[in-house]
């Protein structure tokens, strides 16, 4: 391929949430089945019997992000690591239910035994910010990177937060998987596999751009100069030969749909009406928001930096909005806000509601299957060297 063509991945099909079918992407599908009316005022109840018919058949996992009518189900809680491993943890469950997106399930499917099914309740749950990196566009980019003599010298390091197929890309590749917790980590590993992190070789940091230009910048002290944005709608990713060989940092130019709206403008107007109050973000905002906050960290940091601090304690918080609501339910001494005006729930995380939950339980106990999830074994086996080496880098914690 010569590097002054247009990537030859086809564009992507705009795709109404729930509407159609794309099963190459994290992106809506169609999520036939008979579900129960979201009316119906006994989907409390129904739920708590279809779990209790199913024992411990049945092992159910939410992501912090999911709403509360259907974290109140599940068994573990958590960020999309800490709940793949949980999955991993439990052998004897055959079915796992996992409450979050479509990236998350896979992983779980990964991570657990060829007996054990893992369901996600509805198949339009995906995830914007993993879509922004689809496997065709990678392999491309890769290919131009290779025609640019660059990519030898270049290792991926792909987001937890991306398909299955992008972290088998990555385990072929010599890369590693990262969590926003062991992203530096993930990082120094990687410049010491290319030569060092003064040396001559590159990170392509897949799919967000800001989690890669947060670490690299704030924790590993390159410049802002260090990095470029790989755009995989344009020819050679809209750089120039020179700008990729100045490069230490090639960043997809992914976002996450949420975390990427949270604004300068907000973290100011938080200061002016709230006196002493403490911004604290996750690294998937702007490196602009996040320069400005008080406190950056995972959505496991911020939990626990909120559980720590004392009555009193004014904060505004740039993360997923069903989690801000349940702090400020659960801390109510004190005074917590959702950073952003403009920002809403992910409305991907919000597709998993009590009606889907129940239809997928109540589908177990008559024994249908509905929404398996599972990986082919060829993209499993590859994306397990990829998350292998992320569990092998020094510290990794089960926090995401
Ligand atoms: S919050 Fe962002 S990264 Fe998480 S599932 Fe939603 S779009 Fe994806």
């Amino acid at each position: 391929m010569t590097t002054d063509t247009a990537p030859a991945s086809a564009p992507l099909p705009l795709l109404v949430l729930g509407q159609g079918t794309d099963l190459r992407t994290e992106r809506g599908v169609e999520c036939p089945g008979d579900l129960p009316a979201p009316s119906d005022p006994d989907l409390v109840e129904r739920a708590r019997a279809a779990k209790a018919a199913l024992g411990d058949r049945v092992f159910v996992l939410g992501h912090h992000y999911q709403r509360s009518e259907v974290i109140q189900f599940a068994d573990v809680t958590g960020d999309s690591f800490k709940l793949a491993r949980e999955a991993a943890a439990r052998p004897d469950a055959p079915y796992i239910v996992f409450c979050g997106v479509h990236f998350m399930a896979e992983s779980a499917d990964i991570l657990t035994s060829d007996e054990q099914t893992v369901i996600l309740p509805d198949l339009a749950a995906g995830c914007s910010m993993a879509d922004m990196a689809a496997i065709a566009q990678v392999e491309d980019a890769w290919e131009q990177l290779e025609a640019a003599g660059i990519a030898q010298r270049t290792i991926p390091v792909t987001y937890m937060n991306s398909s299955a197929a992008i972290k088998a890309f990555t385990g072929r590749h010599g890369g590693t998987v990262c969590t926003s917790s062991n992203a530096r980590t993930a990082l120094e590993w990687a410049f010491d596999e290319v030569g060092g992190v003064v040396g001559e070789g590159k990170v392509l940091f897949l799919p967000d751009q800001h989690l890669g230009r947060n670490t690299a910048v704030r924790e590993l002290g390159l410049s802002l100069d260090d990095c470029v944005v790989w755009d995989p709608h344009r020819p050679n990713g809209g750089l120039t030969p020179e700008q990729l060989a100045g490069a230490r940092m090639i960043l997809w130019r992914g976002h996450c749909s949420v975390h990427g709206r949270f604004t300068v403008d907000a973290v100011e107007t938080a200061r002016r009406e709230i006196p002493g109050v403490k911004v604290i973000v996750h690294p998937e905002c702007q490196y602009e928001v996040v320069q400005l906050a008080d406190e950056v960290g995972s959505t496991e940091k911020i939990i626990q930096t909120i559980a720590a601090a004392p009555d009193g304690t004014a904060w505004v918080v740039g993360t997923e909005l069903n989690l801000v609501k349940r702090l400020a339910e659960q801390f109510p001494g004190q005074r917590i806000a959702f950073l952003e005006k403009n920002v809403c729930y992910c409305s991907t995380m919000n597709r998993i509601d009590l009606p889907h939950l129940v239809w997928a339980l109540e589908s177990l106990v008559d024994r249908r299957v509905v929404n398996p999830i599972t990986v082919d074994p060829q993209v499993a086996a590859d994306a397990r060297i990829a998350l292998d080496r992320m569990l092998a880098l020094p510290g990794t914690t089960h926090k995401d």
